[in-house]
């Protein structure tokens, strides 16, 4: 199948799982095409995707270098290290995986001022695995209002990658865990946090359910990563 056809699919699977749940929000694609090559992003673009997310900056920073002519809406889900991140501020839309101050800091120092802000998402580690970045979700009042405070960023909400659970009911109560601390952490003075990043190639129904408004697919997108 095309990856034009795949995307149809897979737009079509989601609007069903948004009726089936009564939503009639939006749910937004990002396409994580890390392990993919310029090639397949740039069909995906000319079927009609537009958001894109890399794990990498090395490897992004070389597909962004191929694909300037697209308007691509350029999203970092990865791990970021610190000589990475003046980079990464000033090439990129939006970062999904800000969990320490000190990188907080860096991408809001180097935010061109020309630039609009940086749109973040914190990163929490839902079930605290030693292995996974993220916030605990006990630090996310504090690390939230480090954020917030922070000229060139917009705090737009919170992202997770939970355990793999079993069912898609297990998934469901899992990432329910991160819509619950979203709506305990909006804050009066500040904007609503509009964004929960959750939901991937395997929990992708289960995290519409639960609230995400924006789905990261890799797998189901573009097939297994070389
Ligand atoms: C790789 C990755 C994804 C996509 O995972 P798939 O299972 O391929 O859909 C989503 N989010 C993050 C942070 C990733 O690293």
């Amino acid at each position: 199948m095309s990856i034009a056809d795949t995307l149809q699919r897979l737009q079509q699977r989601m609007d069903m799982a948004m009726r089936s749940c009564d939503r009639n929000d939006a749910v937004r694609l990002l396409a994580v095409s890390k392990g993919q090559d310029a090639r397949a992003i740039r069909a995906a673009f000319a079927a009609g995707q537009r958001d894109f997310g890399e794990s990498y900056w090395q490897e992004a920073q070389k597909k962004q270098d191929t694909l300037q002519d697209l308007a691509i809406t350029w999203h970092f889900i990865g791990p970021i290290q610190s000589n990475k991140a003046a980079d990464i501020a000033r090439r990129v839309d939006w970062v999904h995986s800000v969990d320490r101050e000190k990188i907080a800091n860096l991408l809001s120092q180097n935010r061109p001022a020309n630039a609009a802000p940086l749109n973040v998402c914190v990163q929490v580690n839902l079930d605290h695995e030693s292995t996974k970045s993220g916030v605990s979700p006990e630090q996310l009042p504090e690390f939230l209002a480090t954020v917030r405070n922070l000229p060139g960023l917009t705090l737009r909400g919170l992202m997770a990658i939970p355990q793999p659970r079993d069912t898609e009911n297990e998934q469901y109560e899992s990432l329910l865990r991160l819509t619950r601390l979203r709506d305990a952490l909006n804050h009066p003075d500040y904007p609503p946090l509009d964004t929960l990043s959750m939901g991937m190639s395997d929990d992708l129904l289960a995290a519409i359910r639960a609230g995400s408004t924006m789905v990261r697919i890799g797998r189901a997108l573009f097939g297994e990563r070389s």
